[in-house]
């Protein structure tokens, strides 16, 4: 297995940056996660667009050309061999003492790592939906920004697992749901309207909500751009996440209580394997 660090192929487990890495010690950094399905990567101009955006938030240039970085990814790709994983990149300030200004002269650090993934969703997560629950959300004021200072998803994620769930959904202190600690979250109402929050610093603009936003307009379904609370999705009809390594993967419980009739729908069933035929249609990696 192969990684990439700063212009060169290593062995995955000799890959390392220093210890004074901007990215270690103040979360100085930021990433994407762009997931291969045979031999393709899925939205990849998306995740390479947010990136330069995240990147432009913190005052960072490009560590190379974009076409550079995707050419990069391809390659590493290509030395381990996976048409079926997730691509990891991430970009840090640099190496510099520590101080909390940004350093007068230094070079990014680049950093990407690539997964073989088997499957991406387990059958029974497919045919039950799978579990949330819910917590505050206490994150900082600049969620649009997909930095690797990831705390709070960190701490939401392994309460999750700790309560048996999948994922957690952020609550806003107004009470509304802002998203998943790794995923974009959506309900499909009684109405059969699909919603999921509007984009604003509350939230990251994922590039699959993006897609799939896309895919439902295509086929005709109603969207709405707007929050919505816990008891407005345990009434709803179908809830799902999603996110590069989910797709639109079903919800069928929230804290413990089912949401609908408790099973995973139609409209969720139709998105993720629109997003999948829209993947499968592009040109191979
Ligand atoms: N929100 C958060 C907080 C996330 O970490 C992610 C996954 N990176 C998403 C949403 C989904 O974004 P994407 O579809 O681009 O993976």
């Amino acid at each position: 297995r192969w990684a990439y660090v700063n212009g060169r192929y290593l062995p995955h487990r000799q890959a390392a940056v220093h210890v004074e890495d901007r990215g270690f010690q103040f979360a100085d950094g930021v990433y994407e996660v762009v997931t291969l399905l045979d031999g393709r990567f899925a939205d990849l101009d998306g995740h390479m667009e947010r990136l330069g955006r995240s990147l432009s938030e913190l005052r960072m240039d490009w560590p190379a050309a974009p076409r550079v970085v995707t050419m990069i990814a391809r390659e590493l790709v290509r030395r381990n061999g996976v048409r079926n994983g997730s691509l990891y990149i991430q970009v840090t300030r640099g190496v510099a003492p520590r101080d909390f200004k940004f350093p007068a002269s230094v070079s990014a650090t680049l950093v990407m790592t690539v997964k073989r993934v088997t499957a991406f969703a387990k059958p029974e997560q497919l045919e039950k939906g799978v579990a949330v629950v819910t917590v505050p959300d206490i994150r900082w004021g600049r969620c649009d920004i997909k930095t690797v200072g990831l705390l709070a998803p960190v701490l939401a994620k392994q309460q999750a697992a700790e309560s048996g769930a999948y994922e957690a959904w952020l609550i806003d202190p107004d009470g509304t749901v802002t998203e998943g600690s790794s995923s974009n979250a959506w309900i499909v109402t009684q109405d059969g309207v699909l919603v999921t929050r509007a984009p604003s610093q509350k939230i990251l603009n994922g590039i699959t909500r993006l897609s799939l936003l896309r895919l439902a307009g295509e086929r005709g379904i109603p969207v709405e751009e707007r929050s919505f609370t816990v008891e407005e999705a345990l009434a709803a009809r179908e809830a799902f996440v999603s996110s590069a390594g989910t797709f639109a993967l079903p919800v069928t419980r929230i804290d413990g209580k089912p949401v609908g009739e408790g099973k995973p729908g139609p409209v969720t069933r139709t998105l993720r394997q629109a997003y999948l035929d829209y993947v499968a249609a592009g040109v191979p990696s």
